[in-house]
């Protein structure tokens, strides 16, 4: 295992601390590099890691008043248009 992934912590820690939408696992910013492997994994490059991903900025967004909208996009969405393919 990894020095990083032994910081991180197990997967499934890597939920989001609301309202505030910070990892619990790593606390990063989610989602975080392990919460968006994770969604590559469930997800695939399908439409639904977009609508998945769009459904977490739809979640975040009212916590997050005040933060700047293409920062929100940035996060939440634009990931996923690089994210690599699972192995
Ligand atoms: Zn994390």
């Amino acid at each position: 295992m990894s020095r990083r992934l032994e910081l991180a912590g197990p997967a499934g820690l890597h939920q989001p601390q609301r309202p505030e939408w910070i990892c619990r696992g790593c606390h990063l910013p989610y989602p975080c590099p392990t919460a968006r492997d994770r969604l590559v994994v469930i997800y695939g490059h399908t439409p639904a890691l977009a609508q998945r991903a769009a459904d977490l900025l739809f979640e975040a967004a009212p916590d997050l008043d005040g933060v700047p909208p293409a920062d929100l996009f940035n996060r939440f969405i634009a990931w996923t248009a690089t994210a690599a393919a699972p192995s």
